[in-house]
């Protein structure tokens, strides 16, 4: 298995060396030369397997020289107690609707089910090429992927984290979430500015060729964790064959029956999985791609028109704004070809915008349809999924519900069931849920999460309840020019 460019650069290289890499050379982003396909003997096994051996399984086809125990046992380490006693279960709403629920992880979001795993794949990627240096994860975050990121770095071998968010874009909820981290190599930063500030931060300290010459000598390497690279995508597949398995495990579908699925997007990772799990042979008919007022990816599978100039608005689905998703590129590379998918990035790059051919959109469209909601449909549709299945949902994935019944009414396969993937445990958006239902959405965390506990009899996840009483960590607030002396003093702390 061997792994190149979505670009024009045809040199290939380990799963390994791509995952230690993230990014190409030339800009663009690793791709597998082939997609295997998930044999019948090895569906078997997967069925009455559980999830961590599916994701070892999975994980092995593309991850060959990590070899499958290894894989398994990063799994189990992975997908432990540290998950609620469910992985990623999928609920059953009617006999036409289900939902796969993806935040039973240490941090309520859906990022732990990529995070939890991919800290030991890349750990895993240093002993494999005999690399000695540690890597220093470096992350700007504006919410949840910095708390997921800690999470899932925290006391992995070879690695140390450093998470800087600007103080005052965050919610008090996510702040709290980061300064009571726990871990022997995590740190915890907060800017004097936006979040702007912070990534440029960052970006200028793996820009610094000095400074990393400096630390090299330190014995240590610079590195990140967003969400472009392979590590984090491939623990992403798993997720949908394990449902499937599930769903065929307890009678709800028969083996080869088709689910369409639909996909709360932002980045456009989760969705990109499910559909490289269906070119793996998983039956999905159509893949759902919902969005809110951040409607660019819509207007894409629509029109064949990419044009991020558009005004950029601040929804009750944070996670979910985004006008750059670089995952797509994969999309365009697979069906557009490497060459016609540079052409398409450098417009990107240099226009904000660029236009697939009639060709490349219909065999997109084959595969994918584009709905979106705004926010007070957004709202209502909370409202109304919980009135008809008693089912609370958060923001992100009430904009998946909305974009799955407006699919629902124009596909001619009405009796195929629709999975809709639930990306957030409602308890990470009380104020915005709290709205939904007509509650008094303003006080203490503490308050919201029992306001709608008691409401809605639902559960509070205990990760989301303990912030609240745990002590406070790091308190350290800096200038943005005082990023860099912000990480040597952490690096001295950790020696
Ligand atoms: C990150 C995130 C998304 C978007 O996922 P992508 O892989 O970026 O498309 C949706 N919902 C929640 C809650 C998220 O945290």
């Amino acid at each position: 298995m061997k792994y190149r460019s979505t670009r024009e650069n045809k040199e290939e290289i380990s799963a390994a060396e791509a995952i230690k890499k993230g990014l190409c050379d030339d800009g663009g982003l690793y791709m597998p030369t082939v997609f295997p396909e998930i044999s019948e003997q090895m569906w078997e096994k997967l069925i009455g397997a559980d999830y961590p051996e599916r994701a070892a399984t999975i994980l092995s086809l593309y991850l060959p020289e990590y070899g499958y125990d290894r894989l398994l046992s990063d799994a189990r380490a992975a997908y432990s107690d540290k998950f609620d006693g469910e992985i990623a279960p999928v609920k059953k709403l009617d006999e036409h609707l289900y939902v796969l629920e993806l935040w039973h992880g240490p941090t309520s979001a859906f990022k732990d089910m990529a995070l939890q795993i991919m800290p030991r794949l890349l750990s895993g990627a240093l002993s494999i090429t005999g690399e000695q240096k540690k890597a220093l994860i470096l992350v700007a975050t504006s919410g949840d992927t910095g708390k997921a990121a800690l999470e899932g770095f925290r006391d992995v071998p070879q690695t140390a984290i450093s998470v800087f968010y600007p103080d005052h874009g965050v919610s008090d909820t996510q702040k709290r979430q980061m300064q009571t981290q726990e871990g022997s190599n995590v740190n915890v930063t907060a800017i004097d500015g936006n979040f702007d500030d912070a990534q440029t931060g960052v970006k200028k300290l793996f820009a610094d060729t000095k400074y990393r010459s400096e630390l090299e000598e330190k014995g240590i390497f610079l590195s990140s964790a967003n969400s472009i690279n392979w590590g984090r995508l491939v623990p992403q597949v798993v997720y949908y064959v394990s449902a499937y398995c599930d769903m065929v495990a307890n009678g709800r579908i028969g083996f080869g029956d088709k689910l369409d699925i639909c996909v709360p997007t932002g980045n456009f990772g989760n969705i990109l999985a499910a559909y490289i799990a269906k070119k793996m042979g998983l039956p999905i008919g159509k893949l759902i791609c919902a969005s809110n007022d951040n409607n660019v990816l819509t207007d894409f599978l629509t029109t064949g028109t990419y044009d991020r100039n558009r005004p950029f608005h601040a929804t009750v689905s944070p996670s979910m704004d985004i006008l750059i998703s670089s995952n797509l590129e994969r999309l365009i590379c697979l069906t557009a070809g490497h060459e016609r998918c540079s052409e398409y990035m450098r417009e990107l790059t240099a226009n904000g915008r660029y236009t697939v051919d009639g060709s490349v959109l219909e065999a997109i469209n084959s595969d994918f349809v584009g709905k979106w909601c705004d926010e007070a449909d957004c709202l209502a549709e909370i409202a109304s999924v919980f009135e008809r299945y008693a089912y609370l949902s958060d923001t992100h994935t009430a904009v998946a519900f909305k974009a799955a019944e407006m699919y629902a009414e124009e596909r001619t396969e009405k009796d195929r069931p629709i999975l809709v993937v639930s990306t957030a445990s409602p308890y990470k958006f009380a104020p915005a849920v709290c709205r939904a239902l007509g509650l008094e959405s303003t006080g203490e965390d503490s308050e919201l999460f029992m306001r709608l506990s008691d409401y809605t009899e639902t559960t509070i996840p205990a990760p989301l309840w303990s912030v609240i009483s745990k002590n406070i960590r790091f308190h350290s607030l800096v200038k943005a020019d005082e990023m860099k002396s912000a990480v040597n003093s952490f690096i001295d702390s950790l020696v």
